[in-house]
């Protein structure tokens, strides 16, 4: 048991039971040497995807490295922020190597999701992005679903070559590496750790039982992503905890919606109907009159409108204006990267406004569900 052994790295306590509290560290971990904690553990051999700041520049310097490889390329995106999470200009970079995307997060759509459906929806979504892709795999790292699936497909395109995993910060790619490393790899094998050219960053080579290894990048800090602009606390709240529950909303023209004081939908022109909203419950939506909202914002944000709360009110860029107008007959999300989407099925079409902090990705797409 991990009673009373403190970590060889920090020094802390160790214990089994609360992955998110410290001193935590996985019974197999145990017979490892030297016995040190998850978190130094991460920080040693992953870079700590939530520590590293790895800029554009590096991750690119990165990119290219991979294509002056033989490689299977291995990219993580993260479903509830797809277009967010999208490396752009991934195929010019990584050259000629194979791209599989695995899709992360899975486990946030409602039960009934039909996954085929889903997996048709990224693959024109990568098309549209100019993503040529081997296979779309999804998965739940967190929940372990379709992780069998995810090594089928590894197997099945690898044909001896070493596997690069890239991806932005926040898609899961440490939580999907943790489980490869523990049901696949070898632990008593040595965890290698090898620089690429130009930079101080490390890339870590993880054997695999079956001779062959697992390369972990790195991630990229995008800071058109909402979650990469709050702090950790709002972050928790930002990620669902389980399955997105869907709001409807029947609105009239001239009606707001605020998402705390981080974002604001405006329905601004067009006939009375139903709005969808996938965002996090525990980021509060607040209702009230177009011509009211913004005195609503400045006598009430970081309070009735939280989160955040005032103190954090001004780490967040300012709201700024997305001015969206929405075709008859159309089926579609409109994206706010890193807060969810708003679903709009409209038969008489609408004129909409988002404000959302300054830098934040909004996006109209083919609606996902
Ligand atoms: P990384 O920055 O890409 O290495 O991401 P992490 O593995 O650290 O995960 C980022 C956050 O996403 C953490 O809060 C994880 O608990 C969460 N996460 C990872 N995988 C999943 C998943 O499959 N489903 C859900 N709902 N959350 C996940």
């Amino acid at each position: 048991t991990a009673a009373d052994i403190r970590c060889a790295g920090c020094g802390v306590l160790l214990q089994h039971e609360d992955a998110s509290l410290l001193g935590y560290t996985p019974e197999k971990a145990m017979s490892r040497e030297p016995i040190i904690c998850q978190r130094c553990f991460r920080i040693k051999n992953y870079n700590e995807a939530s520590g590293i700041t790895l800029n554009q520049d590096d991750f690119l310097k990165l990119l290219t490295h991979v294509g002056s490889t033989q490689s299977l390329v291995v990219n993580i995106v993260d479903l509830f922020d797809f277009e967010g999470s999208m490396i752009s200009g991934l195929p010019r970079f990584v050259g000629n190597n194979p791209i599989v995307l695995v899709v992360n997060k899975i486990d946030l759509l409602p039960k009934v999701t039909n996954y085929n459906r889903i997996v048709n929806w990224v693959q024109r979504q990568a098309k549209e992005a100019g993503l040529k892709v081997v296979e779309v795999v999804l998965c739940s790292a967190k929940k372990n679903m379709g992780f069998e699936r995810v090594i089928e497909v590894l197997d099945q395109h690898r044909h001896g070559r070493d596997i690069y995993v890239v991806g932005a910060t926040n898609v899961g790619k440490s939580t999907l590496i943790n489980r490869l490393i523990r049901d696949y790899s070898d632990l008593d094998a040595e965890l290698t750790t090898s620089q690429y050219p130009g930079t101080t960053l490390d890339l870590v080579r993880i054997p695999l039982d079956d001779g062959s290894s697992i390369i972990d990048t790195p991630g990229i800090v995008y800071k058109h992503r909402l979650t990469e602009l709050v702090n950790k606390k709002d972050l928790m709240k930002l990620m669902p905890a389980g399955p997105i529950k869907p709001v409807v909303f029947q609105l009239n023209e001239k009606q707001t919606i605020f998402f705390g004081s981080l974002a604001r939908f405006d329905f601004i022109q067009g006939e009375r109907q139903s709005f969808t909203f996938y965002v996090s419950n525990a980021v509060t939506a607040h209702r009230t009159k177009l011509e009211r909202a913004d005195a609503l914002y400045d006598e009430h944000k970081g309070e009735l409108l939280s989160p955040p709360v005032k103190a954090d009110l001004d780490e967040l860029p300012k709201l700024t204006k997305h001015a969206i107008r929405i075709p008859k007959g159309s089926d579609v999300d409109v994206s706010i990267s890193g807060l969810g989407w708003i679903k709009v099925n409209s038969q008489a079409g609408a004129e909409l406004a988002i404000h959302a902090p300054k830098g934040v990705k909004v996006a109209v797409r083919e609606s996902l569900i």
